[in-house]
């Protein structure tokens, strides 16, 4: 491996999976997109994967991760977590504090002393395996809400390497932000990266204006296409950077015979019926209910959906182990229950809820098979599922409802169908209007959508990063 320039990634969690059968472990690869657009880049460059591998403190980690990284061509090195730290850092403060009020959905987030202390270790532990990896010439990035702080902890013990940090979902309004006790130790701390990504340009905004409230000395100039925060001699670059999706992966798959025959079984399951889709992990800002309530409510205003449209809803489990993440799958389960009983018909049923995980196979049959997708979080980074949607809609045909408070809402705003998501009213109509909508139209629009997802893809963004990371020099002469 060519130790010059690496590139070394620090995430929450490593990009991949243990598991075990009849006492043997094994290394299951990621599949994700962004382990896709980084993994060819981490090994022509030469790289290094950090991350927590889970709750695993069976397995001989070290082991089997030395005996798979020639297979991956990067090396990995893993952070172990003890239960009180998973706790304080990763159930705590990173998921009932930022989580929450990164989305500003204020009532939901929880401020706890102990956990804001827990997640400063963590973070030290983080940026220790992180130094400790760097050669001179590397450049290390962060990813994500669980590492605010790790920038500032890796400076202090390698301040002359360069330590990039992209955010992957939103960053509130100072209004929000400044309701977090430690809202001063955050911001400094972000500014010891070099360079700072968000997902919109909106995001980007509402950092800056925390910065120039809560550091008053700090200076702000824009270079295009970079804004540079100048504070105590150290220049930070800041930028959008819109995640994409492989677009191709895709595409091709939604082209695949084994897709093809998943989506004709789909929609003989189906026939007749028009078909709705939502996907979405369990969690409270994805506005399940409310999505749920428009729909119902489409089919009281508009009598003509009925026996017509189904919505086909996927929750993929998520922090199951989480009281409020069990009490939000109940009241899922009677919303849906409540619905059906309402308005099902003898071979007519409204919402068919599969609350579980499918195969990518599945998943992108799935997005062949329905005519409308009905995305409509609450508020979202990015939303990767709207994406691929449209990279799946081979035949142009499909419609995408999506939601304008997720980030994808900027790029794709052209094509789909916005609604505000709080406004069940507005969502109920556009469902109608999709339905109804002319063939032409709809090819229009999705030609539009596939056109900005293939073009500004997850390598797209990748490299854009990276450009930005090579222009963090520059600024600093
Ligand atoms: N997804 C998955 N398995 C499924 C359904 C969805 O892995 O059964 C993936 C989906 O393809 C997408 C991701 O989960 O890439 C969800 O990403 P998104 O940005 O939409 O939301 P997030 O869960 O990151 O908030």
């Amino acid at each position: 491996m060519n130790d010059a320039n690496k590139l070394i990634i620090v995430s929450n969690r490593l990009p991949m999976v243990l598991k075990e059968t009849n006492g043997n472990w094994q290394l299951e690869a990621g599949t994700g997109g962004l382990v896709n657009a980084l993994a060819p880049v981490l090994k022509e460059r030469g790289g290094v994967w950090i991350g927590w591998p889970g709750g695993l403190e069976e397995a001989p980690i070290r082991k089997i991760f030395a005996q798979s990284e020639k297979r991956l061509g990067y090396n990995i090195t893993p952070v172990s977590l003890s239960p009180r730290e998973v706790d304080g850092y990763y159930y705590g403060f990173s998921n009932e504090t930022v989580w929450p009020l990164f989305h500003s959905l204020l009532g939901r987030a929880v401020f706890n002393l102990d956990d804001w202390e827990t997640y400063r270790e963590v973070n030290g532990k983080f940026a220790t395996a992180a130094a400790e990896a760097a050669g001179e010439d590397d450049f290390i990035w962060f990813q994500d809400y669980q590492l605010l702080l790790a920038g500032k902890y890796f400076k202090k013990l390698r301040p002359g390497i360069t330590a990039g940090f992209f955010l992957h979902i939103p960053f509130p309004s100072p209004d929000i932000f400044y309701r977090l006790p430690w809202r001063g130790p955050v911001i400094r701390a972000l500014l010891n990266y070099d360079l700072i990504g968000f997902q919109t340009r909106k995001d980007l905004r509402n950092f800056i204006h925390c910065v120039k409230s809560l550091i008053p000395h700090a200076r702000v100039n824009y270079r295009s296409p970079y804004s540079v925060i100048t504070w105590e001699n150290r220049t930070v670059l800041t930028g959008a950077f819109p995640i994409g999706i492989d677009f191709k992966k895709y595409n091709d798959l939604a082209e695949s015979r084994e897709v093809e025959q998943a989506a004709w079984f789909l929609h003989e399951k189906f026939r007749g019926h028009k078909l709705l889709i939502g996907v979405d992990r369990l969690d409270y800002t994805k506005g399940i209910p409310s999505r749920f309530e428009a729909f119902a409510l489409a089919l009281e205003k508009y009598p003509e959906l009925r026996e017509n449209v189904s919505l086909l809803q996927v929750v993929v489990p998520s922090r199951m182990e989480v009281p409020k993440y069990q009490a939000m799958k109940r009241e899922l389960d009677e919303l849906v229950g409540r619905i059906n009983g309402r308005f099902t018909t003898l071979g007519w049923i409204p919402i068919h809820y599969v609350f579980g995980t499918l195969t990518p196979v599945e998943l992108v049959a799935h997005y062949r098979s329905c005519e409308i997708a009905l995305i409509t979080p609450l508020n979202d980074g990015m939303n990767l599922v709207a994406k691929e949607y449209c990279a799946s809609c081979i035949d142009n045909r499909g419609i995408l409802i999506l939601s304008e408070f997720a980030g994808a809402a900027i790029q794709l705003k052209t094509g789909a169908i916005l609604v505000n998501p709080y406004d069940v009213e507005q969502t109920a109509d556009a469902i109608r209007r999709a339905f109804t909508m002319p063939a032409e139209e709809k090819i229009k629009r999705m030609q539009r959508l596939r056109h900005q997802v293939k073009k500004y893809n997850v390598y797209h963004w990748v490299g854009n990063f990276l450009n930005a990371a090579g222009a963090v020099e520059g600024s600093q002469d």
